[in-house]
């Protein structure tokens, strides 16, 4: 057995055992403080990408509207971090899904994630709240992320293509995604994660390029700028269609596989 994968088994039965005690109402058991924060961000720390890597992503953040204009500017400020993006980004009136929105839906999560989940855009509880994937095909989607995945919504990052809740839930239109998209590049492009979930049609299309359709060409891997992306139906769709949660987990051990994580049940 290799150092990794035994480091790897290792963590995944220390955090049994944590969650075992906390489940029962004991005191877990003492660890020293760099175990502790290892296993506070086991899926979020990643190596730094080889500079190979960041030339294969291109540089997917060069597209940022400057504010107060529709125009796309190539030659427009990267951002080191989401705070800055967000600062640019203000009270964003750059198309008009700012018209019927209560609030902008940045994103949230792990800023050193290495799975992104990607949706459409916000629907009405998620521009009450303010936050992602808080609705019913968002409390789905975090069943997905913890139950199926192990995992927490904290250790991965969620977002939308468009930050503004469409009218009416319908879909955002060719002319708002041109106009928002830059911000979910910039996103991609300061978190660089390893894997992007890619959820439904709309944000299928909306980052790749060519034919795509989600009945044909969900669950085959696609690239990003290099980086891994699975398309995969939306939470929405899974909550009309019981007979798509099996493809669904097809496409959730296959992203675990690629980050080199353990499935932690079967679906
Ligand atoms: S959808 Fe995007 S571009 Fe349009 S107003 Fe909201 S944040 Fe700005």
């Amino acid at each position: 057995m290799n150092a990794r994968k035994e480091l790897k088994e290792i963590f995944f039965e220390t955090k049994r055992l944590i969650s075992a005690c906390e489940e029962m109402g004991l005191e877990p058991p003492m660890l020293p403080k760099g175990a502790l924060e290892f296993m506070e961000k086991p899926v979020l720390k990643k190596p730094a990408p080889p500079s190979t890597q960041s030339e294969n992503r291109g540089n997917v953040g060069s597209e940022i509207p400057a504010p107060g204009t529709q125009a796309i500017e190539p030659s427009s400020p990267q951002f080191d971090s989401l705070e800055d993006l967000r600062t640019h980004m203000g009270d964003c009136r750059r198309c008009d899904l700012h018209n019927g929105r209560k609030q902008m839906v940045f994103g949230e999560g792990n800023p050193e994630a290495r799975l992104i989940f990607v949706g459409e855009g916000p629907g009405v509880d998620e521009d009450r709240e303010g936050r992602p994937f808080v609705g019913k095909s968002g409390q789905l989607l975090t069943r997905i992320i913890e139950n199926g995945m192990g995992l927490t919504r904290d250790m991965v990052y969620i977002c939308n293509v468009v930050k503004c809740h469409p009218p009416g839930n319908r879909d955002p239109n060719p002319d708002e995604i041109k106009v928002c998209l830059p911000f979910l590049k910039a996103q991609l492009s300061i978190i660089k994660p390893d894997v992007i979930c890619a959820l439904g049609r709309v944000a299928c299309q909306a980052l790749m390029e060519g034919d795509f359709k989600i009945t044909r060409d969900r669950g085959k891997w696609r690239t990003y700028h290099g980086i891994p992306l699975m398309p995969t139906f939306h939470p929405a769709y899974l909550l009309r269609n019981a007979a798509a949660k099996r493809p669904v987990w097809d496409d959730v051990k296959s992203i675990m596989n690629k980050l080199g994580l353990e499935v932690t049940q079967n679906g």
